[in-house]
């Protein structure tokens, strides 16, 4: 029999279907969700019930955790940059990166698929093709797995990990449910991004669950369709005209920001007229962020890091186009998590 999964659920959707399995022992059923989320624990017996109701919850529901495979870290300026691998029950991996915020505070790039179809060319991840979507459960568990056995402060999570958030939109948006969820986790929708390479039918997906607080972010990298098609293969299906419609569409609040993501390239993305484009791209958006991304070399490099003085040249068009820009401090180059 498949167990039901307790942390890929809400504390109202255990509650319910502990309701309609158990004969006893359901009105438990929001605690041990709490002591699940929160103490990473999974105990019937600690809230003094009886072996038969215990034995009636674990036949029932289930609470494991991947197993951690690897963690490396690389020491910043504010804090270290951590990369640790999970093994599925499957025994495929995936990867999550805790990144230091500054004054204490941690975000945790999740996964949400192994591997990835959508072959930007500048991505590690890319080159794996898709193997398969992660369910809720395994989204959540790499929040679970670096709060409860790695001890991390996670504050933030962001959807930015191995994979396309919004080509999983089912799985990802139940996690975003389950995170958010007040009974629990109670994560703010503030403090949880989506980031996609531009998946217009997601974006219209995502606007359809009235998460009017979360943040979204897209990986541009260029604005005009030529070089974009080459690089970003989505761009063959969804062109640049298609995805600013979708973005236009997509007002979940009055001052709603959209982070535009854009990893300079040198000699591919880096000219002027780029930084023009990246303007006239955003112009009808209203209110953006650019986050400038110094391109980090893999394994098998598409072009070199950029110097710090291309960067900075970049930054003064996209400002000069009147864009709002911050650089995205590359962080964790020695862990390939930037
Ligand atoms: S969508 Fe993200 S994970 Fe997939 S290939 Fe592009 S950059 Fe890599």
């Amino acid at each position: 029999m498949t167990k039901h999964v307790i942390h890929g659920l809400t504390n109202t959707q255990l509650a319910g279907r502990a309701r309609a399995l158990l004969p006893r022992g359901h009105g438990f059923a929001r605690r041990i969700h709490r002591q699940v989320m929160l103490d990473g624990r999974f105990e019937p017996e600690s809230f003094g019930l009886g072996q038969q109701a215990c034995t009636a919850w674990r036949s029932q529901f289930s609470f494991e955790l991947p197993e951690l495979v690897t963690v490396q870290s690389d020491e910043g300026d504010c804090g270290a940059t951590s990369k640790m691998v999970l093994r599925l029950r499957d025994g495929l991996e995936v990867e999550s990166v805790c990144i230091p915020m500054g004054r204490g505070r941690y975000t945790l790039c999740v996964s949400s698929q192994v591997g990835c179809k959508m072959g930007c060319a500048f991505c590690e991840t890319g080159r794996m093709g898709l193997l398969r979507h992660l369910t809720a459960d395994e989204i959540i568990a790499q929040l679970l797995v670096a709060r409860h056995r790695l001890g991390w402060p996670i504050r933030n999570v962001v959807f930015m990990g191995m994979g396309e958030a919004l080509d999983n939109a089912r799985h990802v948006f139940q996690a975003l449910r389950v995170l958010n969820d007040e009974a629990s986790l109670a994560i703010a929708q503030e403090r949880l991004t989506i980031c996609t390479v531009g998946h217009a039918a997601g974006i219209r997906l995502l606007d359809q669950q009235g998460l009017k607080r979360l943040n979204l972010s897209i990986s541009l990298n260029a604005a005009n369709d030529v070089l974009r098609s080459e690089i970003m293969p989505i761009n063959r299906r969804t062109d640049l005209a298609e995805l600013q419609q979708a973005l236009i569409a997509y007002r979940p609040r009055p001052n709603f920001a959209l982070g535009v993501n854009y990893c300079l390239l040198p000699g591919i993305n880096d000219t002027r007229a780029d930084a023009e484009a990246v303007a006239e791209f955003c112009k009808p958006l209203g209110r953006v962020l650019v986050n400038l991304i110094p391109y980090n070399p893999g394994s098998v490099p598409l072009t070199r890091a950029p110097e710090e003085v291309e960067v900075e040249r970049f930054i003064a068009w996209l400002r000069a186009e009147g864009l709002p820009v911050r650089e995205r401090v590359t962080k964790g180059r020695k862990v390939m998590a930037a």
